[in-house]
């Protein structure tokens, strides 16, 4: 180990904490669509929205200037785990013997292990500071609901989550963990809300999906003043929240004087991902940089590569004002691959949009070339990834492959969003050769597309 190098590590002290976080659309040629009334297809107006979000949270969501202050109470939680440091994968390039330079932005040092409670705080911050008592969510393996009940229990807010059926009857260690914060679990459908019972009717044995569980949440939060909701990913807001992840990467990168070539994410609802990259697309934007940025969903759930840009619900049960975004059609189930968090028929409006625009790339790969890259990973790095981010890294193993061909050091940048250590049995399902990768089948694509409400133009 005589070659071996200096610095692995890229540290922020405390007091580089990003004080603001980066909205993205002032920036951008053309805003968004806005989100749309199902009922009269009308923009839909803060009232619309004020049954479930506080008024905070709701200006966040249409908000047009570029920077919004961290208020002090979530930059002290934030403080707890952030800034989360940067590493130099000098252990994969060397296996891979690529003269590529792999950066990895490593959010599984949050106390659930992901980067989902950089938005979980602040939304349970503003939530208390309204007088709200509890909040209601969706969770899939568990990584967001174990991150608003953590975000609750800080603010003394009752935590109340509908865990997709299969999740909840396969991974019991998240639902140990949200209840241990101190929130309410429920299996997905349930008998507790009209949505869940009509799926209940439809099949007993129903196992759910993200889209269920949101109009269980969603439905119970309507109906109660004094409740909530809370939503893990594909909002505006939640997007902006993660942007700490891409503002400390920045510097971090530019403390050992890299610029990046290429930057890629995973996207479930695209919340990582458009927080890794956004601060890097205002400085591309500005003319500072030029890299390639390129997002990597699973091929059994290709809502960028596969689904088509129109508005659609955000949820099964058409509750949710209509998004426009890429969809699968929100009746799509997708198949049970092993990354729970990348199972989700849309994609955030803003990443859609960004990738209408041309300001981003997307591939879709499947779970076994991500396991393989994965255990590559975890055997030269030491960390044990979440399943989602496996997908980045695959795509960045590829990158570097290519670099090696055509000798380019080219400089990558990753987000290792959250650790697999809750997900083991993933792991195991690879290690014994059992995992399989998941045909994705046009035919109910088409017929989950047929379901889409149409919006004329
Ligand atoms: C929830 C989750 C995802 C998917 O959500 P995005 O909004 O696309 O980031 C990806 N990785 C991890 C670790 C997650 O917990």
């Amino acid at each position: 180990m005589a070659d071996l190098p200096r610095r692995h590590k890229i540290v922020l002290d405390e007091d580089r904490l990003p004080t603001r976080w980066y909205n993205v659309v002032p920036d951008l040629p053309s805003p968004p669509p806005p989100p749309l009334h199902p009922g009269t297809l009308q923009p839909v107006g803060p009232d619309d929205l004020a049954p479930l979000f506080p008024m905070a949270l709701i200006e966040q969501e249409v908000s047009s200037e570029r920077f919004i202050d961290i208020p002090v109470e979530v930059q002290d939680i934030y403080r707890l785990w952030r800034p989360t440091p940067m590493f130099r994968a000098w252990g994969l390039e060397r296996a891979l013997g690529t003269p590529a330079r792999i950066y990895y932005k490593y959010e599984g040092v949050s106390p659930v292990g992901s980067h989902k409670p950089n938005t979980s705080v602040p939304q349970a911050f503003y939530n208390a500071q309204a007088g709200v008592k509890r909040l209601t969510t969706e969770t899939g393996a568990g990584q967001w609901g174990s991150a608003l009940a953590f975000a609750c229990s800080l603010f003394g807010l009752e935590c109340e989550v509908w865990q997709v059926g299969a999740s909840y009857d396969q991974k019991p260690y998240r639902r140990i963990m949200m209840e241990t914060f101190g929130a309410r679990v429920h299996r997905s459908p349930s008998d507790l809300t009209e949505s869940g019972r009509r799926f209940l009717a439809e099949n007993p044995e129903h196992t759910g999906s993200l889209g269920i569980a949101i109009s269980e949440a969603v439905e119970v939060a309507a109906q109660d003043p004094t409740a909530g909701y809370a939503l893990g990913s594909v909002l505006n807001h939640v997007l902006m929240h993660q942007t700490v992840i891409g503002e400390e990467a920045l510097e971090q990168l530019a403390s050992v004087g890299e610029t990046p070539d290429l930057i890629v994410g995973c996207t479930g609802g695209g919340s990582n991902f458009g927080g890794l990259t956004f601060p890097f697309i205002r400085e591309t934007l500005a003319g500072r940089m030029a890299p390639v940025i390129r997002a990597v969903e699973p091929e059994a759930c290709p809502s960028l590569t596969k689904g088509t840009y129109q508005y659609d619900f955000g949820d099964t049960a058409g509750l949710t004002p209509l998004l426009k975004m890429h969809t699968l059609g929100h009746d799509f189930v997708p198949d049970p691959i092993h990354a729970g968090g990348l199972r989700y028929h849309g994609m955030a409006p803003l990443t859609s949009h960004l990738y209408e625009l041309g300001l981003m790339e997307a591939i879709s790969i499947g779970q076994t070339e991500c396991f393989a890259a994965a255990v590559q990973f975890a055997r030269t790095e030491g960390i044990i990834p979440a399943p989602e981010p496996t997908h980045a890294l695959a795509a960045c193993i590829r990158a570097a492959l290519q670099c090696k061909e055509t000798g380019e050091e080219k400089v990558i940048l990753t987000a290792l969003c959250g650790h697999g250590y809750l997900d083991l049995g993933a792991y195991d399902s690879y290690n014994t050769g059992q995992m399989v990768d998941r045909a994705f089948s046009d035919d109910d694509l088409a017929a989950a597309l047929a379901s889409v409400p149409k919006v004329p133009a």
